[in-house]
């Protein structure tokens, strides 16, 4: 930085600017990295950093993270531990995949396999650092200290090679098992996702279900009613269930007979006429046969099991709640569905691809995509129209369900048979569940709800993905089933004989080796893996474990500290977990703070779109990152509630926690002369400075106290309450003391002071490290002159319990406070401006008060005398109104100084400027008093001479001002 660009910097008294001075300071000297080479005589505490996608710039969910990420280690820093910060970036999966893909303009996967694995992953390669530099700004400017220069990749050969030897790993342990099973794919990605995938894309839609009519072989008009959502399934119906215990009915109607279950008669046939004509059991209708809807399938007489299909089943996944009480069946389209296929060994019709559309033996219908993104309904409407014109239709409804999409492209997922590499949760789950006990959680009913709930629910993982940019699942197959899975580069370089630098999908497929077993030829299985089991296994990939950091590793698992969102209950904490339950049979992490969702200030969600959020760099421009942090630390959005965002809340974070201490600084700074040399703790006997300091360490015990439970609004609220009493009772109380000719006196005020500043400057530096840094620098004295002493290399205070002066100091006080209190209460209820003396009030309390505390009472209630009036009961207070004619001169003489202070204000003097005073055109009453207490006035106001004149001279400008009724003028020169 320049010599001109400090100057301006410094000329800039607004808080922004100084921090920015401060990152300034903290960059030239250093200082993270001397946090991180300090002494730690605890150890190491280890913390996790979940690697986000750099898909965007960060928003304020990212800067909550980055806020709680950075309070916890440096809290912990200047409790004694080393906290290393090593940043990661995700750079696998769908988000940057869609991001290259829109970019292209591609609509299939085919396309991207026309144009080239190996080409489509270099494009994502390239896009992945497209926002780095953004973070890197935002993140330096929050004040959060990372290590963002070494940061892992999810996409570095080391941190991948990990990744292939904890498959290896679990694989060995026989947890990975491939299964052909009814899965929820995206049609558009045409990839399986996993069940938390699924879940976070459930939206609520509009969506015709049909009722269509099966006509019983051999009863001619007679039809099995079914109902179903999926009109677009009844291609694929091989098969009726029905409930056996369920009570059916056959009615007679005009258009044919009907079969359908007895407790949805109403319900279905509504004002429709109709006559029961039997009633059977579920049982009954079991093995009846129908005809299908559609031939496309059923002519074809090789189909396997094909005796099997369009009869009627029993199921007792079959309930009256909705529809007719009669399921269809099409079981590749269904859990149960494809249960009951396989049970019952019915044929099993696919008449979908992967990619969401009609296969070309579905003549009337072939090449339309089931759940057209632009138009869900739109091929089942033409499903409908179709069983219509052929009078197999019942009835049609609209009507809304939830239903999900893709958590990336937002096409409408589909219930796909298909096969998948699962882990298999379900086995290791006691184990989770036990290991789950020893998480510490913050908010702590996290713990039992909404990842205990997620874990308890857990099924098997799918971990396969029919995609391209993300880690290779390194099983190679050979013609006979043989598996072989590659644990390391090196192996694979030893079973190839290649020289390996990149193990991506376009790397390694075109790589063989020969089966160990029978010989052949062995590939690689064309799946890559779900990125969140790159992401869960971060813990051992950032290291290259086992590769290199073995020791360190085994040492430092598990971690102190992670946080996260609390959405990640589903995902990062989850998966960690279950990653570490299958490869070490233990938690992951000890303690966890998840945090809840910024909202823009009206509750909607902050959209780009609609702008409805200020933007975060720009608020850290305006009101600097400390009252953003303060705020967002002192919000509930850090117990995992959701928060609405207030750019006014930031600003009064501002006033309440920076402007009022820096204006306490600012007071003791003019007074501060000739104060120096080491910061010690005060020994005054005044019950002011021992009141703060009793204070200081209540604060430092409630922060100390909510750090280790991991409760940040709960650490951070407390500090602005502290600025307050210092504020508006330490110092108001001691402005004079600042002033006094008491040397002595004087001088406690100010050492208290500092050491105030200094101390708390300590228990901020977690949370607003620049005022922290700032204040510690100027009232240490160090002024950012060594660089090597700093705020965040000082040692946290240790607390320290009460003594028994401290504790009684402490009592008095509120005693005072609340006396007055009730007193400037008794005082607005008799309409007496507190300027105006008082000769007494009377107190009836438990205990009579001291003499400092009598003396404080008398100042601040401005009076002359106070009386004690022993009392059992709550503190009373009685204020005698009658104003003499001596407190009448007196009021006028305070109202006097403090009028001419306030111009002298104004007018920028400081207390070494002295100013000659004239008072125009006052009453009689108030010259009086200039004449008789005139040397009083001239000594608070530093007024030299004070004169009283009839009219304005020329060249005069004065102020007006008033007392009580009274107008006239003052004039400063
Ligand atoms: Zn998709
Ligand atoms: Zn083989």
């Amino acid at each position: 930085m320049s010599e001109q660009n400090k100057e301006q910097i410094k000329e800039k008294t607004s808080f922004p600017a100084m921090e920015e001075e401060v990152l300034e300071f903290w960059n030239e000297a250093d200082i993270f990295n001397k946090s991180l080479s300090k002494d730690a005589p605890h150890g190491e505490y280890v913390f996790y950093d979940g690697p986000p996608f750099a898909t965007g710039t960060p928003h304020y969910g990212h800067l909550v993270g980055s806020i709680m990420k950075d309070v916890i280690p440096r809290y912990q820093t200047m409790r004694g531990y080393h906290v290393a910060r090593k940043w990661g970036w995700d750079c696998h999966g769908l988000p940057i995949e869609n991001i290259v893909e829109k970019e292209l303009g591609t609509k299939t996967k085919k396309e991207i396999e026309e144009l080239g694995v190996a080409k489509f992953n270099d494009l994502c390669r390239a896009r992945v650092s497209t926002y780095i530099d953004d973070w890197k700004k935002v993140i330096n400017r929050l004040g959060r200290w990372a290590d963002m220069e070494n940061s892992y990749r999810t996409m570095d050969l080391n941190y991948m090679e990990t990744i292939w030897w904890t498959f290896k790993q679990i694989w060995d342990k026989g947890l990975i098992y491939k299964d052909y099973r009814s899965m929820h794919i995206c049609p558009r990605c045409e990839t399986t996702l996993s069940q938390s995938e699924v879940s976070e894309g459930y939206k609520d839609i509009k969506d015709l279900s049909a009722t269509a009519k099966f006509e019983l072989v051999g009863e001619p008009g007679t039809y099995v009613l079914a109902w179903t959502t999926t009109p677009w399934t009844l291609i694929g119906n091989v098969a009726l269930a029905v409930g056996a215990e369920i009570d059916y009915v056959k009615i007679k109607t005009e258009e044919g007979n009907y079969i359908l279950a007895k407790a949805r008669l109403t319900d279905v046939m509504k004002d429709k006429q109709y006559k029961i004509i039997s009633e059977l059991k579920g049982a009954d209708l079991v093995g009846k046969k129908y005809k299908p809807l559609f031939d496309y399938y059923y002519n074809d007489k090789s189909l396997e099991n094909h005796d099997n299909g369009w009869k009627i089943y029993a199921a007792d996944f079959v309930t009256t709640e909705d529809g007719v009480g009669i399921v269809h069946i099409a079981p590749a389209f269904g859990e149960d569905d494809m249960n009951l296929g396989k049970a019952e060994h019915l044929p099993f019709i696919q008449h979908v691809g992967m990619d969401g559309l009609f296969k070309a033996e579905v003549k009337d219908f072939a090449g339309l995509h089931v759940k057209p993104i632009d138009d869900h309904m739109a091929t089942d409407v033409e499903i409908i129209k179709y069983l219509a014109a052929h009078g197999l239709l019942f009835h049609k409804e609209k009507y809304e369900h939830s239903y999900p999409h893709c958590w990336r492209c937002d096409t409408p997922l589909i219930n796909y048979a298909t096969s998948s590499w699962f882990v298999n949760v379900t086995k290791l789950k006691p184990q989770l569940l036990e290991e789950a006990k020893k998480i510490n959680w913050s908010p702590d009913y996290l713990k039992n709800g909404r990842f205990g709930n997620w874990l308890e629910g857990a099924r098997d993982w799918s971990i396969s993905r029919q995609r391209f940019w993300a880690s290779a699942i390194p099983i190679w197959e050979c013609a006979n089933g043989h598996r072989h899975v590659v644990g390391s580069v090196k192996e694979l370089e030893t079973l190839t004989g290649e020289k390996i630098d990149d193990i991506h999908k376009d790397k390694v497929d075109s790589l063989t080796f020969a089966c160990a077993e029978c010989g052949e030829k062995m590939t690689r299985i064309s799946d890559v893996i779900d990125c969140w089991f790159e992401s869960g296994s971060m813990p051992y990939a950032e290291l290259h474990y086992p590769f290199d950091n073995k020791e360190k590793l085994e040492k430092d698992f598990p971690a102190q500290f992670i946080a996260e969102g609390v959405d990640q209950c589903r995902t990062w904490f989850y998966y960690l977990h279950v990653i570490s339950g299958a490869l070490r049979g233990e938690r992951a992490f000890q303690n966890v703070i998840a945090n809840g969702i910024v909202l823009a200030e009206d509750g909607k969600k902050m959209s780009k779109k609609l702008k409805n959020y200020p933007d975060p760099l720009l608020v850290m421009d305006k009101y600097g990152s400390d009252a953003l942090r303060a705020y967002l630390l002192s919000s509930p959005v850090m117990l995992a509630e959701n928060l609405n965002f207030s750019e006014k809340g930031v600003e009064e974070s501002l006033r309440k926690n920076i402007m009022v201490l820096w204006n306490v600084y600012k007071f003791y700074e003019m007074y501060a002369e000739g104060i120096g040399g080491p910061v010690v703790e005060p020994k005054s006997i005044n019950v002011l400075d021992v009141w703060i300091i009793a204070k200081l360490k209540l604060l430092n015990k409630e922060i100390t106290e909510a750090m280790e439970a991991y409760n940040l609004p709960k650490a951070t609220r407390p500090i602005a309450d502290f600025i307050d009493e210092l504020s508006t009772w330490y110092l108001r109380r001691s402005r004079d003391r600042f002033k006094s000719d008491d040397v002595k006196d004087k001088q406690n005020a100010l050492i208290t002071t500092r050491y105030v500043f200094t101390e708390l400057a300590k228990l901020m530096a977690p949370a607003m490290p620049f005022m922290a840094e700032n204040l510690w620098q100027k009232a240490s004295g160090n002024n950012f002159t060594d660089k090597n002493k700093s705020v965040h290399l000082e040692t946290w205070t240790e607390f320290k319990e009460l003594d028994e002066e401290e504790n009684i100091v402490l009592f008095q006080m509120e005693v005072t406070r609340n006396i007055v209190e009730l007193g400037l209460a008794r005082r607005d209820e008799a309409g007496i401006k507190i300027r105006q003396m008082l000769s007494s009030i009377t107190v009836k309390a438990e205990n009579e008060l001291s003499e400092n505390y009598v003396d404080l009472l008398k100042d601040e209630l401005n009076l002359t005398a106070i009386k004690f009036i022993k009392s059992e009961d709550n503190i009373e207070v009685e204020l005698d109104t009658v104003i003499t004619p001596e407190l009448k001169k007196e009021g006028i003489k305070r109202e006097l100084i403090r009028l001419i202070n306030n111009l002298r204000k104004d007018n920028n003097l400081s207390i070494s400027d002295t100013a000659h005073v004239s008072v125009i055109g006052a009453s009689e009453e108030i010259n009086e008093v200039i004449k008789e207490r005139g040397i009083e006035i001239m000594k608070d106001t530093l007024s030299q001479p004070l004169d009283v004149a009839a009219s304005i001279s020329e060249g005069q400008i004065p102020k007006e001002v008033k007392i009580d009724d009274c107008k006239f003028a003052i004039n400063l020169i």
